[in-house]
């Protein structure tokens, strides 16, 4: 037991990621009834599995045998990227665990918004007869980003529901996007065709607010917002002005620029938009695989 590398996880993780790392290295956990803190073993430890917690600079340079730092997700933020960078210690993320997961939030998401669910789930008044949904089947789809989960999103909305999808992505080549099932466009076109349009771009300067009250009033009248990326992507105060104006038919937002979205937020009030609480990936699969890649990765790099 003595010659296998010591592994830490901060915070519970799948058991599944448990039992693959236990049967490669010496586990210490920093939660339950025998919980190790870091300061027990920054001596001797060689990785860490890092769900929630933070790992900063101090506690890099008390840990001369750390090489490898296993992020459960995709968020680097939780991480002094510069001390480890400086250090050699490698940083790994899991970037496809959560694609199948938010994909379908998306699709959900959407749905909820064509159809009206949350005006129909509150039920208050006459609501069967003030509701008309919209179906998904030939309406036009536009991605915003073509990544993971876009293109995940794209597969399900055209074989699953026969949509036309559009995509804009500056940084992926045209043939790689139509390869994909997703006919390439310029932004402007993409808005202005798309009966919905939903955000899956990273949050940077380039992104932030990319979808603003001109963008928003480009799409057809009756068009849906769906942003299951990052909060900050599309301008709230503009969103709120053309739902409000009667251009926009309504919005499904997993992601906000304050989370927990407060309780008094405008965005609450609006009856056609749907908030969730940044669940998109919050499945067991997308737990699981989180746990079970990251573990994985530790022991390839420790191997
Ligand atoms: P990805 O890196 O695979 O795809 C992002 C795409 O955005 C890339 O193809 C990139 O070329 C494109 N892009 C970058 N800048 C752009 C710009 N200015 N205009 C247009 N396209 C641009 O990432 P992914 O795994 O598909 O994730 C997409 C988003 O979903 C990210 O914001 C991520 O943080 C978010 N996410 C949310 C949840 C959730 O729980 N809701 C979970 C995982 C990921």
């Amino acid at each position: 037991m003595g010659e296998r590398p010591l592994v830490w996880i901060p915070r519970p993780v799948h058991d599944d990621g448990l039992a693959l790392l236990r049967d490669h290295a010496d586990v210490r956990l920093g939660y339950g009834d025998a919980a190790t803190t870091f300061d027990d073993i920054a001596g001797q430890v060689a990785g860490i599995l890092l769900r929630t917690a933070r790992v900063d600079g101090a506690m890099m340079r008390r840990a001369p045998a750390l090489t490898i730092i296993a992020r459960h997700g995709v968020g680097l933020d939780t991480v002094d990227l510069d001390t480890a960078e400086q250090r050699g210690i490698v940083v790994t993320t899991t970037p496809t665990a959560n694609t199948q997961s938010v994909a379908e939030h998306t699709i959900a998401l959407l749905l909820a918004v064509r159809r009206g669910i949350g005006v129909a789930v509150r039920n208050e008044g006459d609501t069967r007869a003030a509701i008309q949904g919209r179906e998904l089947s030939g309406s036009t789809l536009g991605l915003i980003g073509f990544g993971r989960i876009a293109s995940r999103v794209a597969h399900i909305a055209r074989q699953g529901f026969g949509m036309r999808v559009l995509a804009y992505d500056p940084l992926l080549p045209d043939a790689g996007i139509a390869a994909a099932g997703a006919e390439p466009a310029p932004l402007d076109r993409v808005l202005a065709q798309s009966d919905a349009v939903s955000l899956h771009v990273p949050l940077t300067e380039r992104t932030r607010h990319l979808i603003g009250l001109a963008e928003l009033l480009s799409m057809p009248k009756g068009g849906v917002v769906i942003n299951t990326s990052r909060g900050g992507t599309v301008d709230e105060d503009a969103l709120l002005s053309a739902l409000r104006q009667g251009h926009l038919a309504g919005a499904g937002l997993d992601v906000t620029v304050l989370e927990p979205l407060p309780a008094d937020h405008p965005l609450r009030t609006e009856p056609s938009v749907i908030i969730t609480p940044h669940v998109g990936a919050q499945t067991a699969e997308a737990m699981r695989r989180m746990a079970t890649d990251a573990a994985g990765k530790i022991i390839e790099h420790l191997a």
